[in-house]
């Protein structure tokens, strides 16, 4: 596999500077169109399983997180405090304590439940600058959170959902788990003491895993410091492993935050939260698909989805006409010129790009084009109004092919 760092770099999707600061990637903007498309898929995904969307601030007072445990448990991953006319605020180490207090900002029913919150949002972590590197290790984090409020009796069916949710994305997305870990607590005093609640929670994460008839294994040391988890691991170009996706289940949090629904016999009873991520942080899910597909990304996610590539000076007007026509049908598409060198060299220098249309004076006479894909196969030539609507749907149903392979023959 390619190394994500230098790939992105040459590809223009991200870089770094060494006044921002180590950790601290920006996008350019082919990686901001990745970056975008991708969160696009996933708060539309979000949607079609009844999660609604919030915002909240990457900021919160220290009184915050020694209430949700963090200050006790994961103070050493934190930025540390900023003094503010009196008060202490503190960069996010997560965003579970604003989505608590969103949820306890109203009174809930039972009959709400599951009420599933999700945001997309910025966190940060005091990684060392020895480990910082690329878009894996990094300090501001952009996290695909969610957070599912729910009756004991819902938690299963809830986990098993994101689960579900987390295959249908990588089927999108070309990415497979180089496993599923059972994540559970270890030795040491970094997890919540209360063994009823681990062993509730473990058990029913079991239960989830095994009707889910994927094969994983258990790994102690590896829970969140307030619930067990289960980890969808993905390996890097140099086959170390690391979490993209996670569900997790939480008893915890709701009790620190004193957090109720009121239940059909009239009073109040505590919540179950979880945490669940489908992609993870857009920075990890994007140097994984970078690398897994050595840039070559899937056509509903590449940058540029169409080069267009005139043989000829004569055929520019054309090919300008194509490249409006596929920005009304969704498709992003860019001219290649003969400026550019000769065809040859221009389809070398677009191999990235799923499609590459080529337009000569038979083609530009006839309203067609010469469809070339990514993996080398060569198409007759066909009107443009089909390729552009059958390139218009496999884009958006997210498909991994490039062509619809029935009719490719
Ligand atoms: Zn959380």
């Amino acid at each position: 596999m390619h190394d994500h760092r230098k790939l992105g770099r040459e590809l223009g999707l991200f870089d770094t500077d060494p006044l921002i600061g180590a950790g601290l990637p920006y996008w350019l903007p082919d990686g901001a169109i990745v970056r975008h498309t991708l969160e696009e898929y996933i708060r539309d995904a979000e949607r079609r399983a009844g999660y609604r969307h919030v915002y909240s601030p990457v900021l919160g007072k220290r009184e915050l997180y020694e209430l949700s445990g963090h200050w006790s448990h994961y103070s050493e991953d934190m930025f540390p405090p900023m003094d503010l006319g009196g008060e202490q605020v503190v960069l996010r180490p997560s965003l579970c304590p604003h989505h608590a207090l969103i949820y306890r900002s109203r009174a809930h029913s039972y009959r709400e439940l599951p009420l599933r919150m999700a945001e997309l949002g910025g966190m940060y972590r005091a990684e060392l600058s020895g480990v910082l590197g690329g878009l894996t290790r990094v300090r501001a984090i952009h996290l695909n959170d969610a957070h599912i409020f729910c009756t004991f009796d819902q938690a299963a069916d809830e986990a098993r959902a994101a689960l579900e949710l987390i295959r249908r994305a990588y089927g999108a997305l070309g990415i497979r788990p180089a496993r599923y870990r059972l994540s559970l607590p270890g030795a040491g005093g970094k997890y919540v003491a209360d063994p009823g609640m681990w062993q509730r929670a473990t058990a029913l994460l079991t239960g989830v895993l095994d009707g889910s008839g994927v094969v994983y294994e258990a790994a102690e040391g590896e829970a969140a410091f307030y619930g067990p988890k289960i980890d969808v691991q993905v390996a890097d170009s140099a086959g170390r492993e690391a979490t993209l996706s996670t569900v997790q289940v939480d008893f915890h949090q709701p009790e620190q935050f004193d957090l109720r629904y009121v239940g059909p016999d009239g009073t109040g009873h505590r919540p179950v939260m979880i945490h669940r991520s489908i992609i993870g942080s857009v920075e990890r899910a994007v140097a994984h698909l970078i690398e897994r597909h050595g840039g070559a990304l899937p056509a509903w996610l590449a940058p540029t989805q169409m080069v267009v590539l005139p043989i000829s000076d004569a055929e520019v007007p054309q090919a300008a006409d194509l490249v409006r026509r596929c920005v009304d049908h969704g498709i992003r598409a860019e001219i290649a010129g003969p400026e550019h060198g000769s065809l040859g060299a221009r389809v070398r220098a677009a191999r990235l790009v799923p499609y590459q249309a080529v337009i000569g004076a038979r083609e530009a006479a006839a309203d067609r084009v010469a469809l070339r894909l990514r993996d080398g196969h060569r198409l007759d030539a066909l009107h443009t109004a089909e390729v552009l609507t059958r390139i218009g749907a496999l884009i958006g149903a997210h498909s991994t092919d490039l062509w619809d392979t029935d009719s490719r023959a």
